[in-house]
C-alpha cells in the first residue's frame, strides 16, 4: 500500500487546527497534537494521528468531551484520586501528571489514580513528562472498550491491551522508558497492518474459532460476525500482568473493569490509570544510581550478539532513533490518510470549520 510523507510541522499544525475547529481550546488542541505527533515520531503509529478518526467518532457520539478538566475525588497529600470527566486524554492526563509531579516534589512520592479519561494514548509520553521533572513513574492502565485480548488458556476476547510503563530519568542522558501493551501486539498495530493490507507476526492473533492466524482482518469482522482475539505477550506472564493492570488501573482507582455491563459508550476508548510517581533523589542510595547504571549497561553490552542482531539496546532507544529519522517528515499510509480526510469532513459538517484534508500536505509517496 502507498505510503505518503507529510512534513512533521505541517501535520502538527493540521491536528491542532482540526481540534480547534471541533471546539477544543488552544491548550487542548496543542497538547493533543503534541501527543499524537509525538507517538508518530517515536514510531508508534498505532497511537499517532491514525487515532483521530476514532476520536472524532467518539466526539460526534457525545462520548469524548472537549475542554474538560480533572476533578479531585479524594486528596490525602501523597495519594490523589482524580476523575478525567471523559475529557480528551491528552489534556486531562497532562493535568493529572502535573499534579502528581507537584505532590512527589512535596512528599517524595505520589500515588495517582485517574479514572475515566478518554484514550490517553502512548503512555510513555506521561512517563517522559515525569522524567523531565526528575521523577520516576510507573503506570498501570486498563482499557475500557470492546474487549480485544483472550485470557491465557481462553480463546474469546475478555479485556483490553492494558499497557504497562516505567520511566526512569538519567542525569545527563535521555530517560529509560519501558512502555508496552500487554498483548502480543498493540491493537493499533493490528489496525495499521489491516490498513496496509499486510499480515501481523505469528503468535499474536486467534481467529473466531480460537485458532492461530496472521490475518489482521479477524479483528474487523463483517457486521454480526464473531471477532477473533489478540493473545497476551509471553503467554501466562503477559496475561497475569494485564490482569493486575486491570485491577490496579481500574478497580483501585474507582474506574470500571471491562465487562458487558460497563461498556456503555461503545464509540469511545476510555482509560483508567494508576501511576506511582517518586523522586529518586530522595531515596537512600540513589547517589550511586548513575554509576550502577553505567556498570550494568557495560556488563549487558559485553554479551556476544545473537545472529541477526547488531547491538543491545536499552528501553527507549528505538523510540529515540525513530524520532531522529522522522524529525522532518512522517509516513502515513494511504488508508489512514483517507480516514483523516474523512474525519476532517465530519468536523466540517458538524461545526462548519475544518483545516481541510490532510492529504493536501503529502509531499512524496513510496
Ligand atoms: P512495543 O512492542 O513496540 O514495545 C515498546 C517498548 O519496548 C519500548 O519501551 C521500547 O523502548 C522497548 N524496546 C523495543 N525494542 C527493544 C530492544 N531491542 N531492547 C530494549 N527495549 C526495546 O510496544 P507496543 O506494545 O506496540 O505498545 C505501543 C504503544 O501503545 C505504547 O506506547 C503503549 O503505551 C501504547 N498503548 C496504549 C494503550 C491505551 O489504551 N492508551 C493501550 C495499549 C498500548
Amino acid at each position: 500500500m502507498t505510503e505518503h510523507y507529510l512534513p512533521t510541522d505541517a501535520l502538527h499544525q493540521w491536528v491542532e487546527d482540526l481540534w480547534r475547529a471541533a471546539g477544543s481550546d488552544e491548550r487542548e488542541a496543542r497538547l493533543t497534537a503534541d501527543h499524537l505527533i509525538g507517538a508518530n515520531l517515536t514510531g508508534h503509529d498505532s497511537h499517532g494521528v491514525g487515532m483521530i478518526p476514532k476520536y472524532v467518532q467518539s466526539w460526534l457520539g457525545d462520548q469524548l468531551q472537549l475542554n474538560r478538566h480533572v476533578t479531585v475525588l479524594s486528596d490525602s497529600g501523597s495519594l490523589l484520586s482524580l476523575d478525567g470527566n471523559r475529557g480528551m486524554g491528552q489534556a486531562v492526563t497532562e493535568e493529572a501528571m502535573q499534579m502528581a509531579i507537584e505532590r512527589a516534589r512535596q512528599h517524595g512520592v505520589a500515588v495517582l489514580g485517574l479514572r475515566e479519561s478518554h484514550h490517553l494514548g502512548r503512555v510513555g509520553h506521561w512517563a517522559e513528562q515525569a522524567c523531565a521533572a526528575g521523577m520516576i513513574s510507573i503506570h498501570f492502565v486498563n482499557v475500557l472498550s470492546r474487549p480485544m485480548v483472550a485470557p491465557h488458556g481462553g480463546c474469546q476476547p475478555r479485556y483490553g491491551t492494558n499497557p504497562f510503563t516505567i520511566g526512569i530519568p538519567v542525569e545527563g542522558a535521555p530517560p529509560l522508558v519501558l512502555d508496552f501493551a500487554t498483548s502480543a501486539i498493540a491493537m493499533g498495530k493490528v489496525r495499521v497492518a489491516h490498513n496496509k493490507r499486510v499480515p501481523v507476526p505469528e503468535g499474536c492473533l486467534l481467529d473466531a474459532d480460537g485458532l492461530p492466524t496472521i490475518e489482521p482482518g479477524v479483528m474487523y469482522p463483517e457486521a454480526g460476525a464473531t471477532p477473533g482475539a489478540l493473545r497476551a505477550f509471553a503467554e501466562h506472564k503477559g496475561y497475569a500482568l494485564a490482569f493486575m493492570c486491570e485491577l490496579l488501573g481500574a478497580a483501585v482507582t474507582g474506574g470500571h473493569t471491562v465487562r458487558p455491563e460497563t461498556l456503555t459508550h461503545p464509540q469511545a476508548i476510555w482509560n483508567n490509570m494508576l501511576a506511582l510517581v517518586f523522586d529518586p533523589a530522595r531515596l537512600a542510595g540513589s547517589t550511586s544510581f548513575g554509576a550502577e547504571l553505567d556498570a550494568f549497561v557495560n556488563w549487558l553490552r559485553s554479551s556476544r550478539l545473537q545472529q541477526g542482531h547488531e547491538q543491545i539496546l536499552l528501553p527507549g532507544d528505538p523510540e529515540r532513533a525513530t524520532r531522529r529519522a522522522r524529525a522532518e517528515r512522517i509516513p502515513v499510509d494511504a488508508m489512514t490518510l483517507a480516514q483523516l480526510d474523512e474525519a476532517a469532513a465530519f468536523v466540517q459538517k458538524a461545526t462548519g470549520r475544518s483545516p481541510g484534508p490532510a492529504s493536501r500536505l503529502s509531499t512524496a509517496t513510496a
